[in-house]
């Protein structure tokens, strides 16, 4: 061992001192999991079709006649042997949303969601559909939403679990299309809380693309959100734009801002929630962007966690990648509970209900021993 690591690692002993004596680390890891597991949650950065279980794409491969994901165990080995990288991870999404064809499986796909929420105690979701990714395989806008209500409405009654739909337009098509799916949602206007922009490549299709799609849909009183992908070219350029051209509400991922000091101070100056989500795929030892997530909540950023796509992740539902984000990052009780407080205080509720999320969180974490 040289001197210099020595001294790195004295320094990590006192830093972690420090952490320890400001924030009691929880005695185990089972009351840690029965910790995360119980706390009431909110979860903000979800996509419906990538929230299948194994049992639902069975369900829906089998009612639509595919020959392919007969059963769960076709689903897991499909799932095995994705290739790394975006091009893997399509390849599998794609051929999943594939067996989604009809209004009655968008009920199924939906109702199965808000169960799996119910297990994770989430007590409020706002999750992302994309109509342009049915609407190319001829399923029409009309029976995406009118199934996708349908579910929720069922889901909401038998799992006492509130939700709010977030629409998004893939970046990767052109902005006329964007603008389509915007006028096609008039009618579902009351059931549809923000618009998003998500899918990629993000390189070569920067936020400034969709600014007349933001622009018209900040008119029609839509709340705003944006993906700015992990350590994408112009990362902190595009973050800049979403905030500055597009005037978003919210950003999702968007990891790189705190590579500019000056973005970290806009964002935090303009009240911005980030919704982050440190997934972990197959081949990552721990999840992704820990370090960076802790930079975020130490420099009074409104950070909140969330699972992206769970069906399709190693990291999974909302519990699991909360407590394996812990566990990793060895975060206290109170850092979760910060977490996800934020999250309750990026909900785009109306004020008094969100109020009363909040209110309802700060008992919650009381009771538990935690002040936030
Ligand atoms: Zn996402």
């Amino acid at each position: 061992m040289t001197y210099s690591i020595k001294i790195k690692n004295i320094l990590c002993v006192l830093l972690l001192g420090t952490a320890t004596a400001q924030y009691p680390i929880a005695q185990s890891r089972d009351e840690m999991f029965q910790f995360i597991s119980e706390m009431p949650k909110a979860e903000l950065h979800v996509h419906l079709e990538g929230t299948m279980s194994p049992q639902t794409i069975v369900k829906l491969a089998n009612r639509n006649g595919y020959s392919f994901f007969n059963n769960v165990e076709d689903v897991f080995e499909s799932l095995e042997n994705r290739a790394p990288g975006l091009g893997g991870f399509l390849q599998h999404h794609d051929k999943q949303v594939s067996v989604i064809q009809t209004e009655n499986d968008f009920y199924t796909l939906t109702y199965d969601f808000l169960k799996n929420c119910f297990e994770n105690n989430i007590v409020y979701v706002e999750f992302f559909f994309d109509p342009q990714i049915h609407s190319e395989r001829g399923i029409a806008f009309e029976s995406v939403l009118e199934g996708i209500l349908k579910g929720k409405k069922a889901g909401e009654k038998n799992f006492n679990i509130k939700s709010n739909l977030i629409m998004c337009a893939n970046r990767e098509k052109s902005i006329e299309s964007a603008m389509e799916i915007l006028e096609k949602a008039k009618p579902y206007k009351n059931y549809i809380v923000g618009i998003g922009l998500d899918n990629g490549p993000e390189n070569g299709n920067p936020p400034v693309k969709f600014t007349s799609f933001y622009q018209e849909a900040k008119r029609q009183g839509y709340y705003l959100t944006i993906h700015n992908d992990v350590d994408e070219a112009n990362s902190v350029e595009h973050i800049w734009q979403a905030i500055d051209i597009l005037k978003v509400d919210r950003l999702d991922h968007s990891i790189n801002a705190i590579e500019d000091l000056s973005l970290v101070e806009e964002i935090n100056n303009r009240e911005i929630y980030i919704a982050a989500s440190p997934v972990q795929r197959r081949r990552d030892p721990v999840p992704q962007d820990i370090g960076r997530i802790k930079f975020m909540l130490d420099h009074g950023m409104n950070v909140s966690l969330h699972s992206d796509d769970p069906g399709e992740f190693e990291s999974g539902y909302l519990t699991k990648l909360l407590f394996n984000f812990q566990q990793a990052g060895h975060f206290s009780k109170r850092d979760m509970a910060r977490f996800m407080l934020n999250a309750f205080k990026a909900t785009w509720l109306e004020q008094a209900d969100k109020d009363a999320y909040i209110k309802s969180f700060k008992k919650w974490a009381k009771e538990n021993g935690v002040r936030i």
